[in-house]
Order: structure tokens, then C-alpha cells, then sequence
């Protein structure tokens, strides 16, 4: 048989030598969010969102590090928790977007929880599931209007649902669709309609779940037996609130690839759209918008040696460059572009900002071209 020679002069690279930008986390301060996060919910579940890589921070290496402290996993897809299950997660997941008729097995065979949202997708799996039970929550729409159904046909769908006999029916749940601001009517509304249905199920011993991460901020009302904070969890509040004791653990990070000084008034990268003032020094950062560095961020500033210096044009796919203007910087320099850097900080909230963006967003878009390291 043939056999590929393994090229062997990679396995001797450092990883951050393999691959010029990078993702750290700094994985005790993730488990310090998660033990802020246990204290302000006293004995309720603690079901961690790992949907979206985990936020961008790594899905399996943030569901292993989370294992010990959290009750729960909670994912979007079908394939989020095969890749769990296959890698040794044994925790529970839950599934939060809708299912499809040709996941039911697999489902059922790797042992994930799963969302029923309708009569109709209660019925497919019920031709489907045979002698297993398959653990499901109920979801229920109170006002997110995305998925599950009206709250007047909650008990409805109960009974329908404990009719068909092949569930074991775990949990009944809503999402909040306007909590990351305190004292917002609609939250309070959503909760309240939540509370009514949480009442009248109390006797079946159902895991009644509501609050993300802006429930668990503000709406201590929401909290009922479990709770579903991925935001908060990852250190960011949903309306950019700053608090001690809940902080970013992810830095974004790449190494100066070139140095050169260019003429004052040249332009720089795709359209030009960026010239130097006078006679600068330029340095080339290896990573854009390929890595989930967004184009949008080409008036975004980066750190160097512990100071702010401008993006100047253009974000390519792969790289960008820097004005450093008479500063120095070498070839090799460590750049940060969302994190600490001396006494500098670039907050993943700046950046989001600039991009027109959430922290959710361009944290899940960091895409698996960078490397994750967890210090
Ligand atoms: C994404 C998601 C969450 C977590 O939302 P955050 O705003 O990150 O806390 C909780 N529940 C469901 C159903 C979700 O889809």
C-alpha cells in the first residue's frame, strides 16, 4: 500500500509557530465566570451554551473545561453534539434549534435531548423513536416569536405529547427576546407569562427553563430551575456592562509578518482608500477577514509594543497592514487585536461597535483557521 511520507519537519513546530495569529483563552478566568455565575444562581441547573464553536472560543475544549462546573450543554445543531458525544462529552445536551425528520435516529442514538416545538414534529419522531424513550423539552413561544409554540397551546401540546408514550418529556422551555437591558416591560411580560405556565406543570417534575444571559444579569424572575446564560458565561454582559467579576477570557492575537517604510501620501491596500500623512513605518499583521477579522474594522486600531496604532486600508482576507508612523516594531512583534497589551485594552466591545456588530456575532465568526489556546 502506499503511504504518504508525514511531512515530519511540522511536527516539530511550536503551534503559534505554525500559524502566525491566534485565539487564547485564559481558561481560569472562564472558570471563574462559571463560579460567578453558580453563586448568583444558587441551586438552579446551569445549562452552558456552546452553540456557535462555543461562542468562537472552541467547542470541545470550552465543553471539557466547563464539564466539572455546569449541569448542561445546550447547542443549535445536530452536528454541535455529535461532536461532543464523539470526543467523550457525557454531560447532557440539549438541542435548541428544530429537528428534522432524518436526525431522529441519530439523535436518539448518541443520547441528545432534544427541542419539540409543534404537534407535527412530536408526530415524526414518535414513527420513529421504536422502543427508545427520547428526552425532550417542550418549547414554547412567549414572545421571541422564533420557534415553539403559542403559550395558550402549551398544555396542549403537554397532553398530545404524553399521548404519543415514547418521550420522556424533561423540560419545558421560552427564550427572551429583549433582556439585555434591565427593567425592560417586555421581559417582565415574557417572564410572567412563563410563571403562569411553570405553575401549572409545578406537579410533573419539569425543568422549567427561561433566562439567558440578560435573565441572569437582570431578571432574577426568570431564573426557574435552569438557566442558559452563553454571553454572560464567556465574560461579556449583554449591553456592554462592565462588572469585576465577570470578564472576557479570549485575547486575539498575531505576529508582525513585514516591515517597511513607505513615502508620505502613498496609498495603502485595496482602493487606497488609506494614505500616509508623512514618511511611516508600515507593518503587515497576517490575519483578516478570512479569520473573521471583518472589513468593517479597517478604521479599527490594533496594539503593538503596548500602544494603539491605526488599521491603514483595507482588510485583506489574510492580512492588513499598520501604521506605526515613527514608532518602532519588528518583524515578530506580538499584535493584539482584541485583549490586553501592557496597560493598553482593546475590548471585544470597541471592536463590535466599529464593525456595527454584537459580541455574539463576531465572536462565533472567528473562524478554525486560528488556532485556539488555552493557557
Ligand atoms: C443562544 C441561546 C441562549 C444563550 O443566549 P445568550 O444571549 O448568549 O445568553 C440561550 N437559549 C437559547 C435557546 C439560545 O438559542
Amino acid at each position: 500500500m502506499g503511504s504518504v511520507a508525514k511531512p515530519r519537519f511540522i511536527s516539530s513546530l511550536k503551534p503559534e509557530c505554525a500559524h502566525p495569529a491566534w485565539i487564547e483563552i485564559d481558561t481560569a478566568q472562564f472558570k471563574r465566570n462559571l463560579a460567578t455565575i453558580r453563586k448568583k444562581i444558587g441551586k438552579r441547573l446551569f445549562c452552558l451554551p456552546v452553540k456557535g464553536n462555543a461562542y468562537g472560543h472552541g467547542l470541545y475544549e470550552i465543553a471539557k473545561n466547563a464539564e466539572e462546573s455546569v449541569d448542561y450543554f445546550g447547542v443549535a445543531y445536530l452536528k454541535e453534539g455529535i461532536e461532543l458525544r464523539s470526543k467523550g462529552i457525557k454531560k447532557p445536551i440539549l438541542i435548541f434549534g428544530a429537528i428534522y425528520e432524518d436526525q431522529i435516529s441519530d439523535l436518539i442514538e448518541l443520547d441528545l435531548e432534544f427541542t419539540i416545538c409543534s404537534k407535527y414534529k412530536a408526530s415524526l419522531v414518535a414513527e420513529k423513536c421504536k422502543d427508545r424513550k427520547c428526552r425532550v423539552h417542550l418549547e414554547i413561544d412567549t414572545g421571541m416569536r422564533r420557534t415553539g409554540v403559542r403559550s395558550e397551546n402549551a398544555m396542549d401540546l403537554l397532553s398530545f405529547v404524553e399521548k404519543l408514550g415514547c418521550f420522556e418529556i424533561v423540560g419545558m422551555y421560552s427564550h427572551l427576546a429583549t433582556s439585555d437591558c434591565p427593567n425592560d416591560s417586555f421581559a417582565k411580560t415574557q417572564i410572567e407569562t412563563f410563571s403562569s405556565l411553570a405553575k401549572q406543570v409545578a406537579s410533573q417534575g419539569l425543568l422549567c427553563h427561561l433566562a439567558n444571559s440578560g435573565g441572569v444579569a437582570y431578571y432574577p424572575d426568570s431564573y426557574f430551575d435552569m438557566v442558559r446564560p452563553g454571553l454572560l458565561a464567556y465574560g461579556y454582559f449583554p449591553d456592554g456592562k462592565e462588572d469585576p467579576e465577570i470578564l472576557p477570557c479570549l485575547s486575539l492575537k498575531a505576529r508582525v509578518s513585514y516591515f517597511k517604510v513607505v513615502a508620505g501620501g502613498s496609498g495603502i491596500s485595496y482602493g487606497h482608500q488609506y494614505r500616509a500623512k508623512e514618511e511611516s513605518r508600515i507593518v503587515t499583521v497576517p490575519l483578516g477577514y478570512g479569520d473573521g477579522y471583518r472589513k468593517s474594522l479597517s478604521r479599527g486600531k490594533v496594539l503593538i509594543r503596548g500602544k494603539r496604532f491605526p488599521i491603514a486600508g483595507a482588510i485583506c482576507m489574510d492580512q492588513f497592514m499598520v501604521d506605526i508612523g515613527k514608532k518602532e516594531a519588528y518583524v515578530g512583534d506580538e499584535v493584539v487585536l482584541i485583549g490586553k497589551q501592557g496597560d493598553e485594552e482593546i475590548s471585544l466591545w470597541e471592536v463590535s461597535r466599529l464593525a456595527g456588530s454584537i459580541p455574539h456575532e463576531m465572536l462565533s465568526s472567528l473562524t478554525d483557521r486560528l488556532p485556539r489556546f488555552f493557557l
